[in-house]
């Protein structure tokens, strides 16, 4: 147990005790690989297929639609490049300006490739308009692929629309659902996406470990080859362990949605209030109406993230920025910037994202600390701030 009050849980969260619990005989006497022939091997096997039939439920899929990757980063990266490689002649790309560094920077990756690629801009809200999305459909697209929820604002995509929209002219869709698995409900069998992909450690389970769900009848080409694992899709022996934590952990997130959307959601607006009520120069970034149940993104006007996640930290609160620190300066969020949220706001955005794992007395203690920070750092600005010569 920790004293942290921990409030970043769109980065990672902590791992369900009875996710550890399955994972350890894992790492200790079923070491067999599954690949190999004897009975010992074949017990590792069961446990690897059975995560993939756990993995499968939760979404309302079949288990070979299943294939286990070495993290979120890596699953955007077979559907995406597995997606591109069976269609060499179209070389058109759809995104949004918002998307993770995972298929943000593939997409920067691609261009350098001579992929011609179209980024959506959102609104200020974070909003994306489907009409824009539709006319931004070529001939020649591979594949448009545009996240569910965002990490950052928590804002959610209309993806059943947009996944029509694409289906209508043929071209691949891909949905980045790392965010939202848990917390909102996810039928990929009913939705009109081909490729979804979720990342294990966002949702109690284990790093390191990803899922790409394949719709029917659609195709990747491998990027990673060798062995036969994962039906010939990502080769490697597989991480039994992360794996086996991967499936227990996405039963559990379906068995806590409602937790989530009720519990873990009254926890947060009850949060966000108490600091706008509190602090007067706070102001939430993103639509609130169409978000996730655990986030919010709350812009401290003329104040430094980097400085209030500091003094939080101190006082034992987790949160994050979206912001990179490169070359010793703040550059402000992509996500804030594509939503044209003015630079005094977004340089001082701090994400605040809870889970199931949170309690009511860590949010009337945060309560407690945020405005308290706030009110310090206001106070050394005041104090800091150069005097103005007018001579
Ligand atoms: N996509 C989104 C929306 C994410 O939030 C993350 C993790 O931060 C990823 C992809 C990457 O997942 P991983 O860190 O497991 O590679």
């Amino acid at each position: 147990m920790s004293d942290w009050i921990y409030l970043d849980n769109n980065a990672t969260t902590q791992m369900d005790d009875r996710v550890v619990e399955a994972m350890l005989p894992f790492l200790r006497d079923q070491y067999a690989n599954p690949s190999s022939v004897h009975h010992f091997g074949q017990q590792v096997r069961h446990a690897v297929e059975t995560a993939r039939e756990q993995a499968a439920a939760a979404l309302n899929v079949r288990p070979r639609q299943i294939i286990f990757t070495g993290g979120g980063t890596e699953a955007n990266h077979l559907a995406i490049l597995g997606t591109l490689a069976l269609q060499p002649h179209r070389r058109h790309v759809v995104t949004t300006a918002v998307e993770h560094d995972s298929v943000r920077r593939l997409m920067k990756r691609l261009e350098d490739d001579g992929y011609r690629v179209t980024r959506l801009d959102v609104d200020s809200l974070g909003r994306l308009d489907p009409a824009a999305f539709e006319s931004a459909l070529a001939d020649d697209t591979a594949i448009a692929t545009i996240m569910h929820a965002n990490n950052e604002t928590g804002v959610i995509f209309p993806i059943e629309q947009l996944g029509e929209i694409a289906a209508a002219r043929g071209i691949p869709f891909h949905t980045d659902a790392t965010q939202t698995l848990g917390k909102l409900p996810i039928d990929a069998k009913q939705l009109p996406v081909g490729l979804l992909t979720f990342a294990s450690h966002k949702i109690h389970g284990p790093k390191g470990v990803g899922i790409v769900c394949l719709q029917r009848g659609t195709y990747l080409q491998p990027q990673i080859v060798g062995g036969h694992q994962e039906r010939d899709l990502r080769a490697g022996t597989e991480n039994v362990a992360g794996i086996v934590g991967a499936g227990l952990a996405m039963q559990l997130a379906v068995e806590h949605l409602h937790e989530e959307t009720t519990r873990v959601a009254a926890m947060r607006d009850r949060m966000e209030a108490g600091v706008l009520k509190r602090v007067p120069i706070a102001h939430v970034n993103g639509d609130r109406e169409h978000r996730l149940p655990n986030t919010t993104n709350i812009g401290f006007e003329a104040l430094e993230a980097e400085a209030i996640l500091m003094l939080l930290s101190q006082q034992g609160v987790c949160a994050s920025s979206g912001s990179a620190c490169s070359s010793g300066s703040l550059e402000p969020s992509h996500v804030l910037e594509a939503m044209g949220i003015e630079e005094r706001i977004a340089h001082g955005a701090i994400r605040f994202s809870l889970s199931r794992f949170n309690t009511d007395a860590e949010i009337d203690r945060a309560l407690e600390i945020i405005p308290s920070a706030i009110g310090k750092l206001q106070a050394l600005q005041l104090n800091e701030s150069p005097t103005i010569s007018t001579g």
